[in-house]
Order: structure tokens, then sequence, then C-alpha cells
């Protein structure tokens, strides 16, 4: 079996780009490998998280949305044989390729903290980052009464670097609304050094932790997680380095796992030396392999890792994929773009948009950083449907 164009991964980079392509030349032959029935938004899980969005209205069947003369093929990718363009899948097919497309999105270490797999999604013990487990945030914030709310935030690469101060915001509303906010309390316990990485967004976050009361601590990594105990250590970097450990009794505990890339790009030829695919940050395409390009949350361009950037990754991967299957040299430039609408409360939103270098790369004529009901609008009802109804479609 062989392809003029294979795809690993049939998520929002995956079906984006095959629509894209198809689009662009439908006599294109084109499969994608994709183990999973089901496609989700996951977007939409911190508003799940929130208890204002219906998990269900997340999940949708794959191959509703395989675009017209794109072939799935039902399995997983296994071992890259780039040498041999080849790929072998889990069921033990060995597929061919002319040129291949790298985006198998990224991978969730809940195993990397001991004590969280046994105790996910009880004892109080939650996370947006699946759909698994989302719904039950929103149970653990409806049943919170009193005591401590503990949000982690992973130090390293995750999709959506947002999404852990999301659900902590909606929780800190919620609370609020309720009139608890003598009776609970808030942490932020993040790996990472600052609230947001540009001063411009910031800003505005540091007034939202003020008005949510919430205590924050940088350079906390979650290690241990004891359910039953209700208890969570961390391994506290100080400034000067030195190492420590520190337990906290949590009420609730919304997780944000440690992310990396799938094992098998991890370990395959086409990784760099932190693991993501290994392509050129501007065009993105493979550095050893000129036959190979990825997108998506498994690349390894140094930018944010959202579908916001995909959406702007796909149409230079596809133009300069183009060029190189027509042996022109690939031109087009990803800038590195990616945003984070960051919601700050119920009916409230700021849509951070930003570049490789951190330059605000704003969409609107207006102060981004403010915080605004019609970006939660934008987030809760029109991002959604341009989702499933132009990106996945392959029409924005
Ligand atoms: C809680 C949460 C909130 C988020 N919020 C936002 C937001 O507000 N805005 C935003 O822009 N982005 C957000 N994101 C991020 C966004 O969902 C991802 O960046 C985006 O889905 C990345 O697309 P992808 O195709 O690279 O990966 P995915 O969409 O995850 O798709 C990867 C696909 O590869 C498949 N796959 C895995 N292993 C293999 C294999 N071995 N062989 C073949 N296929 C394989 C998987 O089954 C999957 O379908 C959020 C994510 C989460 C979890």
């Amino acid at each position: 079996m062989k392809y003029q164009i294979l795809i690993v991964g049939g998520g929002n980079a995956g079906l984006s780009v095959a629509a894209q392509l198809l689009r662009k030349n439908p006599k294109l032959q084109l499969g994608i490998i994709e183990p999973s029935e089901k496609h989700y938004y996951q977007p939409a899980w911190t508003m799940v998280g929130g208890g204002v969005y219906d998990v269900a209205d997340t999940i949708r069947n794959e191959a509703d949305y395989i675009p017209k003369g794109a072939e799935w093929l039902k399995d997983a990718v296994a071992t890259f044989q780039p040498e041999a363009n080849t790929v072998l899948t889990r069921d033990g097919k060995i597929i061919g390729y002319d040129h291949l497309i790298v985006c198998p999105g990224i991978q969730l270490n809940w195993g990397q903290i001991e004590g969280l797999p046994e105790t996910l999604g009880k004892n109080g013990v939650c996370s947006v980052y699946s759909h698994l487990y989302a719904p039950y945030t929103f149970e653990c914030l409806k049943n919170l009464k009193e005591g401590t709310a503990i949000f982690t935030a992973a130090s390293g690469a995750v999709k959506c670097g947002g999404a852990p101060q999301k659900i902590m915001y909606l929780a800190g509303d919620h609370i609020r609304r309720a009139g608890l906010s003598d009776k609970v309390k808030l942490e932020f316990c993040s790996g990472g050094t600052v609230i947001f990485g540009i001063e411009k967004y910031a800003k505005t976050l540091r007034k939202v932790v003020e008005r949510y009361r919430i205590a924050t601590h940088f350079k906390h990594d979650l290690i241990r997680v004891s359910g039953p105990a209700r208890e969570a250590t961390f391994k506290v970097t100080a400034p000067d380095g030195s190492v420590s450990e520190i337990i906290k009794h949590f009420d609730m505990l919304h997780i944000t796992p440690p992310q990396s890339a799938p094992d098998f790009v991890r370990n395959s030829p086409l990784a760099n030396e932190k693991g993501w695919v290994d392509v050129d940050k501007l065009t993105l395409q493979h550095r050893k392999y000129p036959n190979i390009f990825s997108l998506g949350d498994a690349s390894g361009m140094p930018n944010s890792k959202t579908g916001a950037a995909v959406r702007k990754q796909a149409p230079v991967l596809v133009q300069n994929l183009l060029a190189a299957m027509d042996g022109r040299t690939p031109s087009a430039q990803y800038n590195g773009y990616s945003s984070c609408p960051i919601i700050t409360g119920y009916g409230k939103l700021m849509l951070a948009e930003f570049d490789y270098d951190n330059n605000p790369t704003e969409t609107f004529p207006f102060d981004q950083s403010k915080e605004r009901w019609t970006m939660w609008v934008l987030k809760r009802y029109i991002l959604p449907w341009l989702y499933w109804n132009r990106i996945l479609k392959g029409t924005m």
C-alpha cells in the first residue's frame, strides 16, 4: 500500500491539511492514519469543566470529517522508516509514501505523577485535559463548599498553556457568585515562573488573580498525589536552585498533566533533541528528510501549542508541500502565530494573540488585553461552529 501523501494523525491538524490539500488538487492520492473513531473539539473542555458546555457536544464521529477523496486507515503508526519512505503500523502493516505529514498530537503523561492514575476522577482530583474528567471537574466545583482548591500547571510544553488558568478563573467566579469566597481558598501551583509570558496580557491576569483572591506559587511541580489523604506533594525550586518538597492539603485538585511528544515520535529518527518532529520553524519541512513535513502539537517549532497555531500553520504547510512535490523550493513561512483565548470568568474573556517573538499580533481593532463579553461569545459559540464547519473542511 502506498500513497502520494500520507498523514499521521487525523486530529485538528491532520484533517485541516488533508481538506486543504484536496481542495487544491482533488486528484491527490491521500491516506490518513488515525486510530480513533471519535474526533474531539478539545478547546471546549475548559467550558465543560466550568459547567457551561455539554461534553457530548465536543465529540463527533471521525468518519464524518474525513474529507472526500481521502482514505482513512483506522490504525496507528508504531514506527517511522524514513530511509525506506514507509511507516509500520500497530496492526503490522507497512505503508509507503512519497510525502509524509506527521501530526499525531501531544502525549499526556498522567503516570509521571505518582499516585495520580489511581485517583484521577475521584477524591476531588479532576482535569479538563480529558473528556473523561472534564465533567467531573464541574462536579467537584459544585460540591466545594469550603476548603482549598489547587490548580496545577506543569512546567515544559503543554497544549493550550492557558487552559490551567481558564478553569481556575471559572472556578474563582463560580465561588464568588456562590458567596463562598471567605470559605474556599484558591491556589495556583505552577511549574513556570510567571502568570503569562507577555506583559501586555500578564497585567490583566494579575488583576484577575487578585479579584478571585488566588494565591500564586511558581516553580511548584506536582510530583505525587494521595487521593484518599487529599494530599498533593510539590517539588519546589528556590531562586538559588535548591530543591525541596512541600505537601499541601486539598479539597479539590485540578491537574494539568506533564506532556511530551508521543513516544513513537520521540524514539524515532524524525525527532529533535527534545523529542518533537524536527522541522524548520518557518517552512515546516523536516530538517533531514525533505519529503516529510509536520504541524500541530507534535511538531518541533517553538510556538505555543494550540489549534489557533494549527490554523496558521496548515496553509503554509500545504503551499510548501505542493511546491516540494513540483520540485520547487518551499518558500511560504509560518511566523509562530498562536492565540490563547483566556476565559477570565463567566461571560468574560481576554484574547491573547502573539508570534514567535511574543509580539502581540491581534485580529481585532481594539485593545485585546481587556476582558470582554464579545470575546467570550466568540469562544463559546463562534469558534466551535467555525471548527466543525470551516476549519476541518479546509475553508479556513
Ligand atoms: C483543555 C484544552 C483546552 C484547549 N483550548 C484551546 C483553545 O482555547 N484554543 C486553541 O486554539 N487550542 C486549544 N487547545 C489545544 C488544541 O486542542 C490542540 O492544540 C490541537 O488539537 C492540536 O491539533 P493536533 O492535530 O496537533 O493534535 P490533536 O487534535 O490532539 O490530534 C492528534 C491526533 O493524532 C492521533 N494519533 C495519536 N497517536 C497516533 C498514532 N500513533 N498514529 C496515528 N494517529 C495518532 C490522535 O488519535 C488524534 O486524533 C486546547 C486543548 C485542551 C486539551
